[in-house]
């Protein structure tokens, strides 16, 4: 058994205003460790009056303050983000590792990531500009970029770190002040990003909050406050919807990253090996709880028998296991109900018409049998009309669908009301771009699984894609 020890505190306080503080509602909720469904810890969950103060505080430090540092001032406090999120890498990672399910070797990329995140935003405080555009009466136009004042992050569970600082630095490096809503499962990160912005960073008080509670009150509150100006969500696609009802009345800024179900094309000339060896933890990693999860595999009808047996064979060689466990390449998945879910989406196909061709199960052999594990579900024969092709299932399960005319495929894979991310496995790089302009998504890879950098724009998560920004990789080609 791996070493679990941690602090166990009796309740974690959130941090409002410069304070740790357990607040006015006098309530605390339960955060579970998904490999054994037992109690990590509690955290005291804000009133609607905390939130208030909370926005209060915010306002203040931004126009008092922080609207009011320069540049340099600012990239110093990010930079010392950085500093502290490495100096504690092994801490955040075990406390995400647990909190998450999530293996420790994916925590630890993640929690690095972070870091990274809040350095490259320290480098671009300094050349954020406007522009100096011609105009066509005497004169000159000056654009300045300016702060909004308070933006609220909100993020959800499944990369709960990684999100956290893919909003706060970008925020807090243009002047806003921001107020962190971590998701109720897994708040434990977040509030260690609190503990290193007070004892690393030092900063100024009011600039850097994180406020924990339910979405349905504390997000709630947040949303439909009128000082907060800027809403950066990351979540379910009906609660993005939700945000921007509540927040429309007085038009605030809001960004929305939302579901994902996005294809992974295997072309007659891929490098199928490569592809199929590669592909398992492209759609598996994390337990299948990724936005960009490649769930929908369309495989061209020359390479599918091939594609399918190297990919169950590479899926069977995946580790699943104790999240702490060095070797685990999948964890449970974060809550009984995510697995559930997931469970009866494979049931789902079955009745549907689809075959299971492998997994799928609930793990109850000892060491499982109190955590929420399955084995990675692959479903063949699946038509692209299918309810379990169409809807994000947000767990291991894949969809694999064939094809034989491209044109056909192509309107295949954009007749989804996602379109975030995706794949292209290809030996013809003419027709990996064809297919990378064809396929309406935000983000695109050809030969590679990963497709989002911090340098690039990415999350893009319906339909109106205005832009396809493509990654290629280039590696040697797998042995034949
Ligand atoms: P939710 O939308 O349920 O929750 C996300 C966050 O929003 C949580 O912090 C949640 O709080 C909060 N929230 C819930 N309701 C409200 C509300 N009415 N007002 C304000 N905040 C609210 O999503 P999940 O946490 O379940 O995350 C999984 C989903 O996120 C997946 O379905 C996936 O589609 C999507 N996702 C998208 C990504 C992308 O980049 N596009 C990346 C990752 C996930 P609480 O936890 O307290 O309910």
């Amino acid at each position: 058994m791996n070493n679990r020890s941690v602090k166990r505190q009796c309740r974690s306080n959130f941090f409002l205003n410069g304070e740790f503080t357990e607040g006015t509602s006098g309530k605390a909720f339960d955060v579970m460790e998904p490999s054994c469904n037992k109690r990590l810890d509690q955290v005291h969950e804000a009133s609607v009056e905390d939130v208030n103060q909370s926005v209060e505080a915010a306002e203040k430090a931004y126009r008092e303050s922080w609207r009011k540092t320069k540049p340099a001032e600012r990239a110093a406090f990010l930079r010392k983000f950085a500093e502290g999120i490495r100096a504690n890498l092994e801490e955040i990672s075990r406390i995400e590792s647990r909190n998450v399910g999530k293996p420790i070797g994916d925590s630890r990329w993640e929690v690095n990531a972070g870091a990274e995140l809040f350095d490259y935003y320290a480098g671009a405080v300094s050349i954020f500009s406007g522009e100096n555009l011609p105009v066509s009466r005497p004169g000159v136009d000056l654009t300045f970029r300016q702060p909004i004042g308070v933006a609220a992050c909100i993020v959800p569970w499944n990369y709960p770190f990684l999100m956290a600082c893919s909003k706060v630095a970008p925020a807090l490096a243009a002047g806003n002040s921001v107020i962190l809503k971590p998701a109720s499962y897994t708040p434990l990160s977040a509030l260690k990003l609190a503990e290193i912005a007070h004892k690393v960073v030092d900063i100024p008080k009011g600039v850097f909050q994180v406020i924990c509670g339910p979405g349905s009150t504390v997000g709630n509150a947040i949303v439909e406050h009128p000082a907060v100006g800027k809403i950066s969500f990351t979540g379910e696609t009906v609660t993005g919807a939700e945000i921007l009802r509540r927040s429309a009345g007085r038009i605030a800024r809001v960004s929305l990253e939302l579901g994902g179900k996005s294809p992974n094309i295997i072309c007659q000339d891929a490098d199928v090996q490569r592809a199929a060896e590669s592909s398992p933890l492209a759609v598996f990693g994390n337990t299948g709880q990724d936005c960009c999860a490649r769930s929908r595999a369309f495989v061209h009808a020359d390479v599918l028998d091939e594609f399918v047996s190297r990919f169950i064979e590479a899926t069977r060689k995946t580790v699943i296991g104790d999240p702490l466990d060095e070797k685990t390449e999948i964890g449970p998945l974060v809550s009984p109900s995510q697995r559930q879910r997931s469970i009866d989406y494979v049931a789902l196909g079955v009745k549907e018409g689809a075959k299971l061709a492998y997994g799928g199960e609930v793990l109850s052999a000892p060491g499982f049998s109190d955590g929420n594990y399955m084995t990675p579900a692959i479903l063949v024969d699946v038509k692209n009309s299918m309810r379990v092709a169409q809807e994000e299932i947000f767990g291991p399960v894949l969809c694999v669908i064939p094809y034989k005319d491209e044109e056909a495929m192509i309107q295949e894979v954009n007749d989804c009301r996602y379109g975030l991310s995706g794949s292209i496995w290809t030996r013809d790089m003419t027709r990996g771009l064809r297919l990378a302009q064809a396929v309406e998504s935000g983000v695109l890879s050809i030969n590679c699984n990963n497709s989002v950098f911090n340098e690039a724009p990415s999350g893009v998560s319906n339909r109106a894609a205005s832009g396809v920004n493509a990654a290629f990789m280039h590696s040697k080609p797998s042995p034949k």
